[in-house]
C-alpha cells in the first residue's frame, strides 16, 4: 500500500464524464463524495461478461492476444489475416491509447466498421480525481455494478509509480489494514485491472502521440505495484492476463523488473507467480513470530512463516539483482522490538531481500498505533548493520487516510467496532490512541 502526500491535496477536482474527453470541475471540501455514487453492498454477484454488462459489445480491454484472436475470428476476420489484425488492434489500442475503431487508420474502413459492430474498447470510469501539491494524484474509479476502487499515482524524480487494486474488498482480514475490514464485493476482471493503467495514461498524457516513436519520450507512468485493494494473488488469473498486457512489448510495454505483486502469502500461488507472470515480489511479512504474525496476518495460520519462506527460496526470479521486498509495518509495542528486528535477519537469511519498513498509517478504530520514529529507526539499523537495505517508507497522507484503498473502505468502516476488529485479532487488550479496550466492548 502506497501512502500519500495527503496534507498537500488540496486541490480536489471532480470528473464530470468518462472516456478520453474528460470535463472537470473544481468542488468544494464539501461536495468530495459524489451524491450519485451508489452504496456498496457487502457481497454481490455481478454478471462478469462484459457483453451482459454494458453495452451489449464485446470488450477488448483485457483479452488477451489469443482470445483477442478469437473474437476477431468469430466477428469474421479471416484465419490467415488474424495474427497481423491483432497485431494491428493491440498497437491502437495499447500502445496509442485509441478508443474508437474509426481512428484505426491502418484496417480498411469497412473492416473498421465490423469491429464497431461488435467490439468496444471500455474502461472503468474515473469519479473523481485529486491532485496533490507533489504531483501525487489518486483516482477514485468506479467498475461494473457501480463498486468502486482508488488508484494512485505517484511520480517522483526517476520514475512515476501507479498503484492498482486487483479486488473490490479482500476476504482477508488483516487486522492493521483498512481494506481488511470490508467485505470481499468481487474479483477485478483483467480489463478493469489493465483499465486502471490505461486510465492513468490519459489522465498523464502518457500515450505514444502520433509520429512519436514509442518510448521516446519518458515515460510518465513507469513502474506498476499491485499494493492497492485486494490479495493479487487470489485473482490470480485476471491479475496474470493484466500483466501481461502491461508487459506485452507492443503496447504499454513496461519491464517485468517495473511490476511488483505484493503478496500477504497465498504459499501455493507464490511459485507460479514467478513463472506464469514473472514479476518482482513482495511480501507482507509484518511479524517475526507465527504467535503474531497469526494475528496480524491471519493467513499466516494457513502458511505460517516457515512455509513462507520456504516458498520464497524457491521464487523462479529470486537472485542478488532481482531481490524480494519484505514488507513491514511498524505497530508500536507489537512487532518493533530489537529482537524481532534480530529475528527478522535470522528467519530471511539465504533470501536476496530488502526490507520496506511502512510506519503504521492509522485509520478511525484501528487497533494498532504506529511506532515512534525512534523505534523505527533503531530497528531499521539493525537490519541495515546486517547487510541489507532497509528504507523508512516516508509517512504521508496521515490526515485523509490516503493509503490505497482506504478512501472507499471509508464508507464501510462503520461496520465493525473496534472491539470487533480486536477480537477477530485475537487480541485481548488494545491500546487505542492512548487509551485502553479490551476485546469485549469498548
Ligand atoms: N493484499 C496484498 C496487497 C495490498 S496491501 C498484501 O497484503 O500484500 C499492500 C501493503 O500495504 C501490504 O504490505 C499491507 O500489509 C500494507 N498495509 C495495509 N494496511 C496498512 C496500514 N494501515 N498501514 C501500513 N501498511 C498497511
Ligand atoms: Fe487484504 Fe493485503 Fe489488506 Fe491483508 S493487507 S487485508 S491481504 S489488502
Amino acid at each position: 500500500m502506497l501512502t500519500l502526500a495527503a496534507a498537500a491535496l488540496r486541490a480536489p477536482v471532480f470528473m464530470v464524464s468518462s472516456g478520453r474527453k474528460n470535463t472537470y470541475m473544481a468542488r468544494s471540501e464539501d461536495m468530495m463524495t459524489d451524491p450519485t455514487a451508489p452504496i456498496t453492498q457487502d457481497v454481490l454477484t455481478l454478471p462478469r461478461n462484459a457483453a451482459a454488462e454494458g453495452s451489449g459489445k464485446v470488450n477488448l480491454v483485457g483479452l488477451t492476444r489469443e482470445a483477442l484472436r478469437e473474437v476477431l475470428i468469430a466477428a469474421g476476420t479471416p484465419e490467415k489475416q488474424a495474427k497481423m489484425r491483432v497485431g494491428q488492434v493491440w498497437q491502437w489500442i495499447y500502445q496509442k491509447g485509441v478508443r474508437d475503431f474509426a481512428e484505426m487508420t491502418n484496417l480498411a474502413k469497412d473492416y473498421r466498421a465490423r469491429l464497431d459492430a461488435a467490439f468496444e474498447i471500455r474502461l472503468p470510469e474515473i469519479v473523481t480525481k485529486q491532485v496533490s501539491d507533489d504531483g501525487t494524484r489518486k483516482y477514485l474509479v468506479r467498475i461494473a455494478g457501480g463498486h468502486e476502487v482508488e488508484i494512485v499515482y505517484i511520480p517522483e524524480t526517476d520514475r512515476g509509480t501507479l498503484c492498482v487494486s486487483s479486488q473490490v474488498g479482500c476476504t482477508l482480514t488483516c487486522s492493521f489494514c483498512h481494506t481488511g475490514t470490508q467485505k470481499l464485493v468481487r474479483n477485478l476482471t483483467a480489463g478493469e485491472i489493465v483499465g486502471q493503467i490505461m486510465l492513468a495514461r490519459d489522465d498523464l498524457d502518457d500515450w505514444t502521440r502520433a509520429g512519436e516513436g514509442m518510448g521516446e519520450r519518458p515515460r510518465l507512468v513507469s513502474n506498476i505495484v499491485l499494493m492497492g485493494m485486494g490479495e493479487p494473488l487470489y485473482n490470480f488469473d485476471a491479475v496474470r492476463d493484466a500483466m501481461k498486457i502491461a508487459m506485452d512489448g507492443e503496447g504499454i510495454s513496461l519491464s517485468r523488473r517495473r511490476i511488483t505483486l505484493s503478496t500477504s502469502g497465498v504459499v501455493p500461488e507464490i511459485f507460479r507467480a514467478g513463472e506464469e507472470i514473472g514479476c518482482m515480489l513482495a511480501i507482507s511479512f509484518h511479524a517475526t513470530t507465527d504467535e503474531t504474525r497469526d494475528k496480524l496476518v491471519p493467513i499466516n495460520k494457513r502458511w505460517n512463516i516457515e512455509a513462507l519462506l520456504g516458498a520464497l527460496k524457491a521464487y523462479p526470479k529470486l537472485s542478488n539483482s532481482e531481490r524480494i521486498t519484505f514488507e513491514y509495518v511498524m505497530l508500536d509495542g507489537v512487532n518493533d522490538t530489537d529482537d524481532d528486528a534480530r529475528r527478522l535477519v535470522r528467519l530471511i537469511g539465504g533470501i536476496p531481500a530488502k526490507i520496506n519498513l511502512i510506519p503504521f498509517n492509522e485509520w478511525p478504530g484501528a487497533p494498532y498505533k504506529r511506532s515512534s520514529p525512534e523505534r523505527i529507526k533503531a530497528f531499521a539499523n539493525i537490519i541495515y548493520k546486517a547487510g541489507y537495505a532497509s528504507p523508512i517508507r516516508t509517512p504521508r497522507g496521515e490526515d485523509i487516510m490516503a493509503a490505497c484503498g482506504q478512501l472507499k473502505s471509508a464508507t464501510e468502516r462503520a461496520r465493525k467496532s473496534r472491539a470487533e476488529i480486536a477480537a477477530e485479532a485475537g487480541l485481548g487488550e488494545v491500546r487505542i490512541g492512548g487509551y485502553v479496550t479490551g476485546a469485549g466492548g469498548a
